[in-house]
């Protein structure tokens, strides 16, 4: 899938005559942000779960894959990424040399965290122990550069089915983070796979019950989840689809309602790339706005500053950026 492309994405060598950084305050408009980082050589990204300013203010819109995909095809020499930290790390493993820069350094991952490469190495030595064979392990995109130098191979939600199904059936897999997105491989794949205890704290509290709810009320809507949720919300939708999928699939239905079980902000890319259906966000069981707490900490004023300042950096140790890539390579022959 392509991401969202606004004007001015391609010029991004950096200027001689770019001169001083002009007051901080304040933020301009999305595309005097855009043009001020294009003079400087910079090239902005944006996940789709960001706030629409900071959307409109990117080079590209995507998912965190496909922008770190973006960044190594185009050869940028300075990213800023809006997004969670291992997004921006996964661009720095992508474009080695480019200076990679985000919004707000805390802007975490409650998924990422929920698996530590230390914890990740002791359970991977205890499988072996206990089953006398070294499992292989499969990591969701969404963990740190540190578990992914431990995987064998990486997968998105969109081709973690075929990833599965392409690996050979003669060792255990082990799958991290995501037990939700994980059970949904079992069903899809009947490989039974050995799931880490780990969750999204936006898609797990998505309400089945509240779902149901919505659904009476927009009789005929399409649901569609995310395969972070809980099984209870995947077996109540219509489609269960990767953030790139549910674009392509609103992106060729016309005059639909759509209830979305995924970050709200994934509806304002929806509403702008196709603005002929309805869309309706799923609530959660405790918020109603299922946003991302991580993402939010990215605003506009902090993207301004970093444009700035070309900081705060993010950087990939060499000794974990080499094993990381191999399994982000493997991900591309197998997908
Ligand atoms: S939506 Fe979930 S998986 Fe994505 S950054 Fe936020 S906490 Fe992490």
């Amino acid at each position: 899938m392509t991401p969202t492309t606004n004007p001015e994405p391609a010029s991004v060598a950096a200027a001689d005559d770019a001169g001083p950084a002009p007051a901080l305050e304040p933020v301009p408009e999305p595309e005097d942000v855009r043009r001020f980082a294009t003079e400087r050589g910079i090239l902005v990204l944006a996940h789709s779960y960001q706030e629409g300013f900071l959307q409109e203010c990117a080079h590209f819109v995507g998912d965190s894959l496909e922008l770190a995909r973006k960044a190594a095809e185009a050869d940028a020499e300075a990213i800023c990424f809006c997004g969670v930290h291992f997004m921006a790390e996964t661009a720095k493993l992508l474009s080695p040399e480019a200076e990679v820069f985000v919004p707000d350094l805390d802007a975490g991952c409650s998924l990422a965290d929920s698996c530590r490469a230390e914890d990740l190495a002791a359970y991977q030595a205890h499988l072996e122990r206990k089953l006398g064979v070294r499992p292989t392990t499969v990591a969701y995109v969404n963990c740190s550069a540190a578990v992914k130098a431990l995987s064998d191979v990486i997968c998105t939600s969109g081709n973690a089915r075929r990833i599965v199904e392409a690996l050979p059936d003669d060792r255990p897999i082990l799958f991290v983070p995501d037990r939700h997105l994980g059970g949904w491989l079992q069903e899809v794949t009947g490989r039974e796979l050995i799931l880490w205890n780990g969750a999204c704290s936006v898609h797990e509290l998505f309400s089945v019950d509240t779902l149901k709810e919505l659904q009476a009320a927009h009789p005929g809507a399409i649901t569609i989840s995310h395969p972070e949720c809980p099984k209870p919300v995947r077996d109540a939708s219509d489609h269960v689809l990767g953030t790139a999928g549910m674009l392509a699939l609103v992106k060729e239905t016309r005059g639909a309602t759509f209830i979305v079980g995924t970050e709200g902000n994934m509806l304002y890319r929806f509403r702008k790339e196709a603005p002929w259906n309805e869309y309706v966000a799923a609530p959660g069981a405790s918020c109603a706005c299922n946003l991302c707490p991580f993402m939010q900490l990215n605003t506009p004023e902090k993207l301004w500053r970093a444009l700035h300042e070309r900081a705060p950096r993010v950087d990939v140790p060499e000794e974990l950026a080499a094993p990381a890539r191999r399994a982000l390579e493997r991900m591309l022959e197998l997908s």
